[in-house]
């Protein structure tokens, strides 16, 4: 056990004004009382951090990262060691070390605010296909006529579950995808996820493993009953960062949010006794600050395997509301018609307000689906210039958003309509 943890338990078992270590100020005891919660959380997360070599066997090599040229151009011209070796139009290629890339992440964010703003790649070809326009979505019917299951699940959805798992979730030293506390809240989001599958043969969980970096992702699958080949996603990103390397990131809004609300959908829909015709695929992604790593890799495998996506959901910062309106829609490398959908649901059954915002090229793993041609939506707790202030350092933590979760709620309300009313 690190001293992070103990000074977690002593700051949540305490409820005293403990001294802040490192930066730290946490306080559990704000808001919603998640003292089981935090103790289960730190028996777990046991290990004190350390960097991970990806799967053994394989050599590192060298990445392929495409972004905006005007990006790279306000960076620190150190970060690259060549010149690009392609572009077109407003996008380049860079060969980047993938040791590297988590400089190139904490470049981004201080010099742009973007996080990540790239998109790696495993190979050249791949970074390549990247510079060209991705297919169009095939024009797609959006119905609602599923009001009284939509509104029978709305109330499973609870404030206290989603503060429950953002504590767990955060209580790692981080979830950097190179790291071992990473690999570690892989584990037991695994072990959480694999509970939901008991008395439910048509859910299975697994890890999706990468080769080049030591965090999984985790997928959950809910089995369709009349269409199961055709697929809903719906996740956010698990890995954090604050710096790069092996550095405190509890990420508590950026993505534990994500990841939280992802799972109180799921939690909500079993406990529900619901079952879509479509399948769903509930998942949270490896690797999205070093360059949508996770989410490219299982898109491709997805387009590979002729996986049907008919939606993705990608659910990024959820939790601290920054701006007047309830939820803020990502326009840009997305799809305007499932955002669209996305507006009827709410107005329909939720009541919010809601708007939108671009947010730039490589912005969420929303990118890694639109840009197979599959729809794709980032719902977002703010504007982005005012959102979270705190994410990316060692104080992106729950209690720097009232040790609630109030404004998740909104978004895991969202994402139960989105399932039942696509996925039927
Ligand atoms: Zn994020």
């Amino acid at each position: 056990m690190n001293k992070l943890n103990l000074f977690l338990i002593y700051a949540a078992l305490c409820g005293a004004a403990a001294p802040a270590a490192a930066g730290y100020a946490p306080d559990f005891d704000r808001g919603v009382d998640v003292r089981a919660a935090v103790r289960a959380a730190v028996e777990d997360a046991a290990s004190a951090g350390g960097l991970l070599p990806p799967a053994p066997g394989r050599a590192e090599g060298p990445v392929w990262v495409t972004m905006e040229k005007s990006a790279a151009a306000s960076l620190d011209g150190a970060l690259f060691k060549t010149a690009p070796v392609a572009q077109s139009g407003r996008l380049a290629v860079y060969e980047f070390d993938p040791t590297e890339l988590g400089r190139l992440a904490d470049g981004m964010h201080r010099a742009m605010r973007r996080a990540p703003g790239f998109i790696a790649h495993d190979t050249l070809e791949e970074a390549l296909e990247d510079l060209k326009a991705p297919p169009a979505p095939r024009a797609r019917a959006y119905t609602l006529d599923q009001a009284a299951r939509v509104k029978k699940l709305l109330p499973l959805v609870r404030e206290e579950s989603i503060v429950s798992s953002i504590a767990w979730l955060s209580s790692y030293k981080n979830r950097y995808y190179r790291g071992a506390t990473g690999v570690e809240a892989s584990k037991r989001l695994q072990r959480e996820w694999a509970a939901y599958s008991e008395g439910r043969p048509d859910i299975s969980v697994e890890a999706f493993k990468h080769a080049a970096f030591a965090q999984e992702s985790v997928i959950l699958t809910m089995r369709g009953t009349s269409e199961p080949d055709k697929v809903v996603v719906i996740g956010g990103h698990l890995d954090s960062i604050a710096g790069y390397g092996d550095n405190p990131a509890p990420g508590a809004d950026d993505n534990a949010s994500g990841v939280a609300v992802t799972n109180e959908v799921v939690k909500a829909l079993v406990e529900g006794g619901y079952r879509p015709a479509r399948t769903i695929k509930f998942i949270a992604f490896a690797a999205e600050e070093a360059g949508l790593r996770g989410s490219g890799e299982i898109a491709a495998a997805f387009q590979k395997q002729g996986v049907k996506v008919e939606g993705m959901l990608n659910l990024d910062m959820t939790n601290y509301k920054g701006s007047d309106r309830d939820i803020y829609f990502v326009s840009d490398n997305t799809s305007a018609d499932q955002n669209a959908f996305l507006g009827k649901l709410i107005d329909s059954y939720l009541g919010y307000t809601w708007g939108s915002f671009d947010c730039g090229y490589g912005c969420s793993d929303h990118a890694s689906f639109a840009k197979k041609g599959w729809p794709a939506s980032t719902p977002f707790e703010s504007t982005y210039e005012q959102c979270n202030p705190y994410i990316h350092k060692a104080v992106d933590t729950l209690a720097k958003m009232g040790g609630g979760a109030a404004h998740s709620v909104k978004f895991a309300r969202l994402a139960v309509a989105y399932a039942v009313e696509l996925a039927k």
